[in-house]
């Protein structure tokens, strides 16, 4: 059963509430997560808590209980000499940079581009109605060294060791 210090592993197909396709994590290749250590967001683990492999659920998360709601402060005008010279400054663009000067890395997306270039820093899924159909694949006890690093590892025991 899917309780704390769980590593599970998922099947999903998401879509908005349009009936569009998001993001998907087929059978073959199930998304795995350790469940109680916020590696998700909190709408959908919450309502996998308790279920068992085998088991499939429907799962409509609130923007509040998942990406959260766009914040107007992130969404900016910067001039396009910003930009190194090569760069393609184009809408649907995504770059990573510190536009807040407060030394931390964000992706952006750019918006639109006139004389100056919108940027949005935001959760691309940001104020959005998620709609999750979710099969649970797999459900494991969590290793002594999964739950010191507070993420779920791949099969081999390896993975990014970035964080
Ligand atoms: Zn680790």
């Amino acid at each position: 059963m899917i309780q704390k210090g769980s590593v599970v592993g998922i099947s999903y197909v998401l879509t908005n509430p349009k009936g569009e396709e998001l993001d998907r994590a087929d059978r073959e290749e199930p998304f795995q997560y350790l469940h109680g250590a916020h590696e998700m967001i909190p709408g959908l683990e919450k309502a996998l808590a308790g279920l068992s492999v085998g088991a499939k659920k429907q799962v409509t998360v609130s923007p509040e209980d998942g990406y959260g709601n766009p914040d107007p402060k992130l969404v900016k005008k910067i001039p396009k000499d910003v930009f190194p010279k090569d760069f393609p400054i184009k809408a649907g663009i995504q770059f990573e940079a510190d536009l807040g000067g407060d030394g931390n890395g964000m992706v952006y997306t750019i918006k639109e581009v006139g004389e100056s270039v919108t940027v949005d820093g935001n959760h691309p899924l940001a104020g959005q109605t998620l709609n999750f159909q979710v099969e649970v694949m797999s459900v494991r006890k969590a290793t002594e060294e999964e739950l010191s690093h507070g993420h779920a590892h791949g099969p081999d025991g390896d993975h990014d060791h970035s964080h």
